[in-house]
């Protein structure tokens, strides 16, 4: 597969390539250039329901669901194989759509092939219980697929973070319709053909691409949809609680975040350096964890600001696709636009641009969405860049006193999804870690996630979580059985 070769892509319906019921088509942009680099088919909200249509008659006729689960464990794993045999050429197709460096998205790739074996791992292990009741009867439960789910995703990640959610409920019987970000979905594309050639049934892994409005929404509004799992924005996430309430549907919403990377100074300063450039500037910012607030110990304040900048400068900016890269574009004009607005926003109240915060003038890097490196000093804790996510390369920093100052202004925050903390001191580190408001804590890493572990936020930041065993139980429904099984009485 030459990721730059077919550039036009269907919609994925039923097992096979099908184009969108009103011909509509959208040009996607390479982001380190704004040049063609593909054309997909728009779906409409016909198309949205005969996904859902398709789907329900895959979950019905297949066999998928049965009660066997190594038929999808066998599935699964071979569809890892399959991803795991084609990495390079994913990981260059999500290079050129999203932006992000090649090493980057071979990260990914790998995420999502070791996501499909675990999950796969799983598939023939959701067992039910036994529980003992009163009389002569048999009490179990039985775990069983949910019918036809929904996942909408991102395109930050776009298909680790797809796939995090249609793993699970692929291996738990279901069948999936998947809307991808309207700027990234190749992948998804891709990866939905894979899953034929790996022997998912037709129909069983389903993608539109459209706007969200209007095919998300209409996947949703189906009777058929019978769960939703939705990662984006706060706002949009908003939306689709409303949508899923009022259909009564189980969901889980991966939201927004705005981390903390708390630093005392008795810190391994040169790691925690290095790893608050990566959990900012990795995949040019635009993550839901990034660990954009920097929050450091009044005595080491302006001497670790200096050595995250000097180290921040030096990254490589460009193309993912250029090797040695180390920084690739924004997703798109209108984000790379948002995030300068930021930036000129907190300028304007006085921040202090230690390094980085003015767009490229001229050569290749103006030309595509590129945007150096940012940190900010001096800054607010009431301002916009401290409290808003900003989902770009832009770093705040805020002094703190001691421990508790640094938690009060770490849990300032609507958000809570990841938060970080350095130190050598132990009892220090594990009452952060009980202490920060969020769904995951770094104790002197990076931000890291596995598919074995929950990934989740609290407040803002989402209900619910991916990944880990949960994943896979959260598509399936208890049913409770009762049996009795009292002898007629023997005579005598
Ligand atoms: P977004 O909310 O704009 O879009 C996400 C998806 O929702 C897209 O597929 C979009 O088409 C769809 N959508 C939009 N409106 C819809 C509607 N009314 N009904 C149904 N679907 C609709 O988010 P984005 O800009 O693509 O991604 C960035 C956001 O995602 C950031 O806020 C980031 O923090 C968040 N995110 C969260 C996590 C997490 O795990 N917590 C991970 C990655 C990204």
């Amino acid at each position: 597969m030459s990721a730059g070769s077919a550039a036009n892509y269907e919609l994925y319906i039923g097992g096979k390539e099908t184009g969108g019921s009103t011909g509509a088509r959208r040009t996607l942009l390479n982001p380190a250039s704004n040049e063609p680099l593909a054309s997909v088919a728009v779906a409409s909200r016909e198309d949205a329901r005969r996904a859902m249509e398709t789907a329900q008659e895959a979950f019905d006729r297949s066999g998928w669901a049965g009660e066997d689960g190594a038929r999808r464990t066998k599935a699964l794993f071979r569809l890892a194989q399959k991803l795991e045999e084609q990495a390079d050429a994913f990981a260059e197709l999500e290079s050129l759509n999203q932006g992000k460096t090649l090493r980057e998205a071979k990260g990914d790739i790998l995420f999502v092939v070791r996501t499909l074996e675990y999950t796969a791992g799983l598939a023939d292990k959701l067992e039910g219980e036994t529980i003992p009741v009163p009389g002569p009867r048999l009490d179990y439960t039985l775990r069983e697929p949910l019918g036809v789910t929904v996942h909408i995703a991102p395109w930050n990640f776009p298909l680790v973070l797809a796939m995090r959610s249609v793993a699970p409920a692929l291996a738990a019987g279901n069948a999936v319709v998947l809307k991808p970000a309207t700027l990234t979905p190749l992948s998804a594309l891709r990866m939905a053909a894979l899953a034929q050639v790996a022997g998912i049934p037709d129909g069983i892994f389903n993608v539109v691409v459209g706007a969200g409005p209007e095919v998300g929404e209409a996947l949703l509004g189906d009777p058929r949809c019978r769960s939703v799992s939705f990662t984006g924005s706060v706002e949009v996430g908003h939306r689709i609680s409303e949508l899923a309430a009022a259909r009564r549907v189980p969901l889980t919403l991966e939201l927004g975040g705005k981390g903390p990377v708390i630093v005392f100074p008795d810190a391994d300063l040169e790691r925690a350096a290095k790893s608050v450039i990566w959990g900012i500037f990795g995949n040019a910012g635009q993550m839901c964890w990034a660990g954009s607030r920097l929050l450091v110990h009044r005595s080491l304040h302006l001497a670790f600001v200096e050595q995250v900048a000097r180290i921040a400068a030096k990254l490589k900016v460009g193309a993912g696709t250029e090797p040695g890269v180390e920084m690739g574009p924004l997703v798109s004009r209108e984000q790379k636009e948002r995030v300068l607005g930021y930036v000129e926003g907190a300028r304007s109240e006085g921040a202090r641009v230690v390094t980085g915060g003015a767009p490229y003038p001229e050569g290749p890097l103006a030309r595509g969405n590129f945007l150096p490196p940012t940190v900010l000093d001096g800054v607010a804790p009431d301002s916009r860049v401290v409290r808003e996510e900003i989902f770009g390369p832009v770093l705040s920093v805020l002094p703190f006193d001691g421990l508790d100052d640094a938690l009060r202004l770490a849990n300032a925050t609507e958000f809570g999804l990841l938060g970080s903390v350095w130190t050598r001191d132990l009892a220090v580190a594990h009452q952060v870690a009980r202490r920060l408001e969020c769904g995951m804590v770094m104790i002197n890493d990076p931000p890291a996630s596995f598919p074995q572990s929950p990934f989740a936020g609290v407040k803002e930041s989402g209900i619910g979580s991916e990944q880990g065993r949960a994943s896979v139980e959260f598509y399936t429904r208890r049913k409770n059985v009762v049996v009795n099984i009292g002898l007629p009485r023997t005579k005598g």
